[in-house]
């Protein structure tokens, strides 16, 4: 089939599409019926578990106390129930590996009972640990192939559930996953442990602050969810698509963003059918999805849960991006959740929304409302100052990523910098603590200064900045540099482990200055405020953090600006990162070389799979159509001697500027694609870390060179002889 007829049959099986789903009917089935139909929850365990393992699995989940294994036969055998009661005829246990994706390997619960039938089985030891054959997982040289085993342990704080699929439930249980030595080959892992010091540090500030709670501190996550979806057919005729998640081709159309008509505009109603379906599943799960809205780019959406305890809202976004896979392929339609899919018009990302606190306590990032907990907060809040001034290339690293690549930094997203926006009012507030004149806080209300030295803020204290990677938004920190298809545990993991070590850091100088007396602590924490801030403000910025002059400002301050992705994930291994981490026992040294090594190896992959497609592509698909046009081009010129001949008009040439353009054009694509290839096949490097490099500064141009040069000659050749699918068609075709 010629590429052009590819191309049509797409346009029109996409036109004469017909909905297969049925309509859903929310009236039939109410959501407050369906939410976690499907979740051996809280309210299930209650129902079915004996109530002294009930009461003490709630302990373990609740207040982090220490799970008794000999709890597991009889949460197994109540879970197995339960499970097979709904229909489900296997289990698994599910856990995140490194590659950022998650996996699973299936287990049916029959066993042959010895004569010739078959019993169902699920024991304790099967609920709590799996063992598995994981030496295709990668563990950057973390283990060799003959001690392959890996080791998946239940995780009590997030719980089980059950998948779907068209024939078949499958019950699913969150692991942890490591090595027969202990080391974590997962993401899970060092968040957990994370989360322990987090408890720990956070909970001797309480303390200090008389302020009581019988909850351990934990931290929060509310994600919100971007992507593209585009007709799948689509795909099918675009190979970048299909193997890269992303165009590697294709020129800009006529229209894209510019008119911002999409951003917050009524969804296409395959789109919304698409969405509400995917929302039942959700909800299903146990998923508190809320907001849904269209994007800024055409073609583009975002949906956000509630915020949950951070684990399990982690755990709850990778379901989210699996359910939102999955069910847009039932509406004919493929989900993008690559962060650049489309050059010139915005890329996607993933928000993450953290704050720490309890169910008592609230958010600690909440200003309150009294001067004593204005305290408390102020603590809190230059705590994250210091944290992020101290690791900020942390937590940079955490966005890296060959496809975020293309999209911090590039006015769309915020730049690779890591400053804090505050908002003037507190800005302001911490200011004048620092230099030590209080006199009032901006803005509506007035300020209280009746008890020491430390104003009551105002509930809301300031406005919003997009354009900042970490900023303070009332009551938590908007992470906005993740991509869309990052897991965020890595990310939440840092902020716990750098708010664990500054909240360590003020809790020892607060226990200093107030030597047991609370009547110095007001004191004690406005000259902790002052030290902070004296060395740590730098990293806060209000303004526009796209601007050229906060680039040469950032330089000034001396904060770090790792554009790429290889730069970035030299962090992993700084000095710094290895005593951090090493101090709260989140990952040791050789967890985090393993890491690096691993995130390097798959930025490589990536660029260099790119690469080939690019390669591919050119030659098979762009070139030849190039070269049809060029031979329909040369025949017009042919007929065109031929008639002047004919007609005797020895002075008219027949016009080849068209025919030379193209002609050149095509020299030049196949110079460039030579080129590429010779760059990609003749590297030399010593270890991934050149490897990377040179994909960096070699590959990754001459990539660009072909599709500049392709692209052009997308908008010389003729509809019908152009085989792949347009950004036109693809974004505004539904
Ligand atoms: P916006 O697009 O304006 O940033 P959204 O409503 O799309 O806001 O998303 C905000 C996210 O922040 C939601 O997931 C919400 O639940 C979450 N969130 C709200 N309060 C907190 C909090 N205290 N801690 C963590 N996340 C929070
Ligand atoms: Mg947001």
């Amino acid at each position: 089939m010629s590429g052009s007829n590819a191309r049509s049959n797409a346009i029109q099986a996409i036109t004469s599409y017909k909905s297969e789903p049925a309509p859903l009917n929310f009236a039939g089935a109410r959501p407050t019926e369906i939410y976690g139909c499907n979740v051996f929850s809280d309210k299930v365990m209650k129902e079915r578990l004996p109530r002294v393992v009930y009461r003490s699995l709630r302990e373990t989940i609740e207040r982090g106390r220490h799970l008794d294994p000999s709890l597991a036969d009889i949460v197994a055998s109540a879970m197995k129930d339960w499970a097979i009661e709904k229909g489900a005829t296997h289990f698994t246990h599910v856990f995140y590996p490194l590659t950022g994706l998650s996996a699973e390997k299936h287990d049916s619960f029959l066993s042959p009972d010895g004569s010739g039938g078959v019993i169902t089985e699920f024991s304790g030891k099967m609920l709590s640990q799996g063992e598995s054959d994981a030496s295709s997982f990668p563990s950057g040289g973390l283990r060799s192939t003959f001690e392959a085993r890996g080791y998946t342990a239940w995780d009590v704080t997030s719980p089980a559930y059950l998948m779907e699929y068209t024939s078949g439930i499958v019950l699913c249980i969150p692991t942890a996953f490591l090595s027969w030595t202990g080391v974590a080959l997962d993401r899970k892992t060092p968040l957990l442990r994370s989360n322990q010091a987090l408890n720990r540090q956070a909970s001797r500030i309480l303390r200090l602050f008389d302020k009581k709670t019988d909850l351990p501190i934990v931290s929060f996550a509310g994600l919100e969810q971007e992507f593209f979806l585009i007709d799948r057919n689509f795909v099918f005729g675009r190979p970048d698509l299909l193997i890269a998640g992303r165009t590697l081709f294709g020129a800009k159309p006529a229209k894209g963003q510019e008119f911002e008509d999409q951003y917050y505009g009524v969804m296409p109603r395959r789109v919304l059918s698409c969405l509400s379906e995917t929302e039942l599943e959700l909800y299903k799960l146990g998923i508190p999805v809320r907001t849904r809205h269209n994007e800024v780019a055409p073609s583009q959406y975002e949906i956000a849960p509630v915020f949950e305890a951070g684990n399990l809202a982690i755990d709850h976004n990778q379901l989210m991006m699996t359910v939102l896979r999955n069910v847009s392929k039932r509406h004919g339609l493929t989900c993008l959740l690559h962060e650049k899919p489309f050059l010139g018009i915005n890329g996607s990302g993933k928000h993450l929304n953290y704050s720490i606190g309890n169910a008592e306590v609230g958010s600690l990032f909440d200003p309150g409302d009294t001067p004593h907990e204005n305290a408390m907060f102020l603590v809190f809040l230059v705590a994250a100052i210091r944290g992020l001034h101290k690791y900020g290339g942390l937590l940079r690293a955490t966005a890296a990523a060959a496809s975020n690549d293309h999209r911090l930094g590039a006015n769309e997203a915020p730049p690779a910098i890591m400053s804090m926006f505050l908002g003037d009012q507190l800005a302001d507030v911490l200011e004048q603590i620092r230099i030590g004149k209080v006199h009032g806080s901006r803005g509506k209300r007035l300020m209280n200064v009746g008890v020491d030295t430390l104003p009551p803020l105002p509930a809301d204290p300031g406005d919003r900045n997009r354009t900042s990677p970490f900023a303070f938004t009332g009551n938590r920190f908007e992470f906005r540099a993740l991509g869309s298809s990052m897991p965020a545990s890595a990310t939440q993991a840092v902020l716990n482990t750098i708010m664990a070590d500054s909240l360590d850091f003020a809790a020892t100088r607060l226990e200093r200055l107030t030597e047991g007396d609370p009547g110095k602590r007001n004191a004690a924490v406005h000259t902790l405020i002052q030290e902070i801030m004296e060395e740590h403000s730098a990293v806060i910025f209000n303004g526009d953090g796209y601007s050229e002059v906060w680039h040469q400002e950032a330089e000034r301050r001396g904060l770090p600006n790792y554009r790429t992705t290889p730069e970035a994930l030299m962090a992993y291994t700084s000095p710094d990162a290895i005593d951090l981490y090493g101090r709260y026992n989140v990952l040791s040294r050789t967890e985090l070389k393993a890491r690096q090594e691993i995130y390097i190896e798959q930025y490589c992959k990536t660029i260099r799979t790119e690469a080939n497609l690019v390669i591919r592509m050119a030659r098979t698909i762009v070139y030849p159509a190039g070269l049809r046009y060029q031979r329909e081009l040369a025949g017009v010129c042919l007929d065109m001697c031929a008639i002047n001949k004919e007609l005797n008009r020895p002075n008219r040439e027949p016009d080849t500027a068209l025919l030379d353009q193209v002609e050149s054009l095509l020299a030049a694509l196949r110079k460039a694609v030579d080129g590429l290839e010779s760059v990609l096949e003749n590297g030399e490097y010593a270890n991934s870390v050149q490897e990377a490099h040179h994909y960096r500064v070699e590959v990754l141009p001459r990539m660009e060179e072909v599709r500049a040069l392709a692209d052009s000659l997308e908008t010389l050749t003729p509809e019908d002889l152009w085989p792949l699918p347009s950004y036109q068609e693809m974004l505004f075709i539904k």
